[in-house]
């Protein structure tokens, strides 16, 4: 490690809270551009994270620095919730667009995924008068109180939360609870959601949502299948209860469509997003079924949600989105980037499962193939190898044990190429025991 991140790394140590810390590697980032961070020691990085699916149109990109830069210059701030922001309204009005519903809708602008969630967590009962919500094993839609109370992973499950949530088993078809296959199954789970949770523990005439991640993201990077989603649609109908999908991390095209749920032609009643809307720029929000959405007069305000800097930079996110093509990149880019891993898959004992959609794929790490017994200490250095082999790639799941690839939605063959062969280098030195408990001790993960 360089002096200069070394010494920085040390600062922090002394000042900043571990509660807002989950350090995987040693960065100290100075510069990025395109899908390269450079730290302040001048190594540079090729970065299959997105910093957490942030960066989908990569980083430093023109038109969003123009954007940002004249906006900045125009009216920095001004309060949403009180003063209308002409960008603000148009970012809407797109975003209104983008949900191919047939139904009134209207947008909700917050500031992370955890409040945008926590919109839904307080308009849907006051607008169902419904008190009670579904949710999923392993979800993970944020870290305030009401967006914990609805995740069901382990990295909240230190805290006891408030209402009255149920959670039911993820569609983690690798690692079936009732030790079913897909599609044998015959989406059991989903049986056991209409006969006895709906008849034990979350009555449907008092239910107001289920909550859903299309892939669950830090719950290990998994697809539901489409047939497990169209279903829950169904059975959402039958009861009046709404259908909400949490897109913070796979939306805004991630996945090859502007939102991931739409593989499965289902109509949601609101949309839950984030993360790269604007580019890192602070902007969450909630598009959905006006009724929820109008629910009172200041009943989920934030001061600063919904900024015209925000809001012009999520325009500008749309646009370079749509201009560079960068959906269909993402399809294309990541079927080789999911064929190229899937070859991984034969080559190594410790790579158990690869999945995903678009340029959101997992790979599942275990001690062995057969037992698939999770592996987190391995992947953890698999992730500290890679970095030193000048890759970013995090891991995440209930168990710890997969790695998450959610580049910049600009990334190309080659750069793929690129980065998994110091993955590969990785895999192989963890493989041969060549990379100590020692040198990830530091590194707590999740
Ligand atoms: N929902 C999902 C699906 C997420 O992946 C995350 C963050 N990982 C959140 C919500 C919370 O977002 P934030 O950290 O921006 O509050």
């Amino acid at each position: 490690m360089g002096e200069r991140s070394s010494n920085i790394i040390n600062r922090d140590d002394k000042v900043i809270g571990t509660s807002m810390k989950i350090r995987l590697f040693p960065l100290v980032a100075d510069k990025a551009s395109g899908c390269t961070i450079t730290d302040v020691d001048g190594k540079e990085y090729l970065d299959f994270s997105a910093n957490w699916a942030v960066a989908n149109i990569g980083y430093g990109n023109p038109d969003i620095i123009k954007a940002i830069s004249e906006q900045v210059q125009k009216n920095s701030f001004a309060s949403f919730a009180t003063t209308i922001t002409e960008p603000t309204v148009e970012l809407a009005e797109k975003l209104v667009d983008k949900l191919q519903t047939n139904y009134d809708k209207k947008v909700w602008f917050g500031l992370s995924g955890s409040d945008a969630n926590d919109c839904i967590f307080k308009l849907v009962p006051l607008a169902t008068g419904r008190r009670r919500f579904i949710s999923y094993f392993g979800s993970y839609h944020g870290q305030t109180i009401g967006s914990l109370t609805l995740s069901g992973h382990t990295a909240q499950a230190k805290f006891i939360g408030s209402g009255a949530v149920t959670k039911i088993p993820y569609p983690y078809c690798y690692r079936c609870l009732f030790r079913k296959e897909y599609e044998s199954c015959n989406l059991m789970c989903l049986d056991y959601l209409e006969n006895e949770v709906f008849t034990y523990l979350s009555p449907p005439e008092d239910t107001g949502a289920i909550i859903i991640e299309a892939i669950q993201c830090d719950g290990g990077v998994i697809p539901a299948p489409i047939n497990y989603l169209q279903r829950l649609r169904e059975i959402c109908d039958k009861h009046n209860i709404y259908l909400i999908f949490d897109e913070v991390k796979i939306g805004v095209g991630r996945t090859g469509k502007f939102f991931g749920f739409e593989y499965a032609e289902i109509e949601p009643d609101a949309v839950i997003f984030g993360k790269p809307i604007a580019s890192g720029m602070p902007l969450s929000g909630v598009v959905g079924r006006s009724n929820i959405l109008d629910a009172g007069v200041a009943t989920h305000l934030l001061t600063t949600a919904g900024n015209p800097v925000s809001a012009t930079a999520g325009i500008a996110t749309l646009e370079v989105i749509e201009k560079g093509n960068l959906m269909a990149n993402a399809i294309d880019v990541g079927k080789y980037m999911k064929d190229k891993l899937e070859s991984l898959k034969d080559r190594y004992q410790i790579v158990g499962d690869v999945r995903g959609k678009g340029l959101v794929v997992g790979l599942e790490i275990v001690k062995d193939k057969n037992t698939k017994e999770p592996a987190p200490r391995e992947t953890a250095k698999i992730t500290f190898q890679a970095f030193q082999n000048g890759l970013i790639i995090p891991y995440v799941g209930v168990y710890s044990n997969v790695l998450e690839f959610t580049p910049p939605l600009m990334l190309n063959k080659a750069q793929v190429d690129e980065g998994i062969a110091k993955l590969e280098s990785a895999i192989d030195d963890v493989e041969k025991g060549k990379i100590s408990e020692k040198d990830i001790e530091r590194f707590t993960g999740w």
